[in-house]
């Protein structure tokens, strides 16, 4: 756990949260904030700050995350389908430095990227 990391003390139960999901190395969460209908979180427990600290010994894990996400979005009445956002460093426009997927879905899914 890494001190003053937000998603860490979610994670842990000290901050509360609306949480949909949780296992020994995963934790998900509603979105105080959300962009959609349905706008979920899936992190690990483990503090990771992006992908970009992620290499091959971390493939499980993020499989494990990404192959949870269309659980999740199914048990939120997600049936159509879902976006998955993970934004990566300050480049990638992230805004919490612990690792984390969106999933947000229901109501109407613009275009991810506007071309003029
Ligand atoms: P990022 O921009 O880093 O990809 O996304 C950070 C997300 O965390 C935002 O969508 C924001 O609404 C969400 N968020 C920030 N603070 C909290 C919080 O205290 N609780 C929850 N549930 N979500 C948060
Ligand atoms: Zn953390």
């Amino acid at each position: 756990m890494s001190d003053n990391c937000l998603f860490c003390k979610i994670a842990h139960g000290e901050i509360p949260s609306r949480k949909v999901y949780e296992d020994d190395e995963v934790f998900a969460f509603h979105d105080i904030n959300p962009v959609a209908p349905v706008h979920l979180m899936i992190i690990p427990k483990r503090h990771l700050a992006s992908l970009m600290e992620t290499d091959d010994s971390h493939a499980e894990l993020l499989g494990k995350m990404l192959t949870l996400a269309p659980k999740l979005a199914r048990e939120q009445g997600l049936e159509n389908g879902f976006r998955t956002v993970i934004n990566s460093g300050k480049g990638g426009g992230q805004e919490v430095f612990h690792l984390h997927i969106h999933i947000i879905g229901g109501g109407n899914i613009p275009p991810m990227v506007k071309r003029s």
